[in-house]
């Protein structure tokens, strides 16, 4: 039976129903590790094509939209969905397609020989193939506030919570192309978008400064930090301080994007596979790293997207590579 959406025959299911998970299992086709939209999606399109596969889920199964609160761009909801509620359906869809998912962290990985070989605090497992799919966490201003507030008006993605802020004044902080572009974004909804950058000076690319500092809807504090974030229920105001002059003033708002960059989670891949200057997971063709039999999805490697749905669509594609690799590697042996 042909999967109905990737048109590849690769990824035949077997029709002998789902697999039932054995826990105590150590060797696997294929080793997922990460548990956000890339990693379930891969466990799903794994697990279908036949692999016994394992999700090693790390410490917060379910990654970044577990913080969130109502997904509204992830095709198929009509009324959208919580992310919560989306990554519960994402996991129990791959535990249904024989997934094993072991809800422990990957403190070690050897991909020095195959089998190779990913280790947690307690069990060393085993894989011909592995998946990273560990994602990346967005840089954080340190701030009392920004945990209080979490999605009650503190985002970290424009494009996901932009319109949640229709005719409101908010903060955009940061100075980078993510900065610009959703400052420049969020003015599709926002009454006022007040720019807060700790620096004189732009980082973002020559043009889409421009495009934002002639945008009469964007206001620049230059030289500022955001040092507290207010509010009842929901963010409410912020205080931000020159730091030239340390003159401190409150702005009303109703919401506030930190958009100071993404830390990637691949402190355990160093030395292992490439990763470029800022951590990201380099691939070398499609989604294939430099290690074969090692592939990447989702944003931890991804920099421009980072949405759930282009995290999925990475998950699919490292599994359909994985098939490829694993059925190639097969027919070498033969
Ligand atoms: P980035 O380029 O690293 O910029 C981060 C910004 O946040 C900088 O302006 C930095 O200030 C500021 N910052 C860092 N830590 C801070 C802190 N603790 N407090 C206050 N401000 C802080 O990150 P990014 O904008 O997310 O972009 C990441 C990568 O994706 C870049 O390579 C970028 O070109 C790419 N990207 C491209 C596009 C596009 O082409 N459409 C869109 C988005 C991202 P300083 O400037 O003072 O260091």
């Amino acid at each position: 039976m042909m999967s109905a959406d990737s048109g590849a025959a690769v990824l035949e299911t077997k029709d002998d129903g789902p697999k039932i998970p054995d826990k105590k299992k150590t060797k696997f086709d294929v080793i997922i590790i990460g548990a956000g939209p890339s990693g379930y999606t891969a466990g799903i399109y794994c697990s279908r094509a036949g692999y016994d596969t394992l999700i090693l889920s790390g410490v917060l199964p379910g990654g970044q939209l577990v913080n969130t609160t109502e997904v509204e761009n992830y095709p198929g909801f009509e009324n959208g969905i919580m992310g919560p509620d989306l990554m519960i359906d994402m996991r129990k869809q791959s535990q249904r397609m024989g997934t094993t998912i072991v809800d422990d962290e990957a403190v070690n990985v050897d991909f020095r020989h195959k089998p190779y070989k990913v280790l947690t605090a307690s069990e060393e497992y085993e894989g011909q193939a592995i998946i990273i799919a560990t994602g990346a966490n967005p840089r954080k201003l340190g701030l009392e506030g920004e945990e209080t507030f979490g999605g009650k008006g503190v985002s970290y993605c424009a494009t996901c919570d932009g319109p949640f802020f229709r005719n409101q004044d908010i903060i955009v902080v940061g100075g980078g192309d993510s900065a610009i572009e959703e400052a420049t974004f969020l003015t599709k909804f926002a009454t006022t978008v007040h720019l807060v950058h700790r620096r004189a000076e732009l980082r973002a690319s020559k043009v889409m400064q421009e495009r934002a500092l002639s945008n009469e809807k964007i206001k620049f504090h230059w030289d500022s930090a955001v040092i507290d974030i207010k509010g009842d229920q929901k963010v409410q105001q912020a205080i931000i301080k020159n730091l030239k002059t340390n003159e401190e003033k409150s702005l009303d708002i109703g919401g506030l994007f930190v958009a100071i960059g993404h830390i990637p989670n691949t402190k355990i891949f160093e030395n292992q596979i490439d990763l470029d200057d800022e951590g990201y997971v380099v691939l070398k063709n499609r989604t294939h790293t430099n290690v074969e039999g090692v592939f990447a999805a989702g944003d931890v490697h991804d920099k421009n997207y980072k949405q759930a749905i282009t995290a999925a669509a990475f998950g699919c594609m490292a599994a359909i590579d994985v098939d490829k690799y694993i059925s190639e590697s097969a027919n070498k042996q033969e």
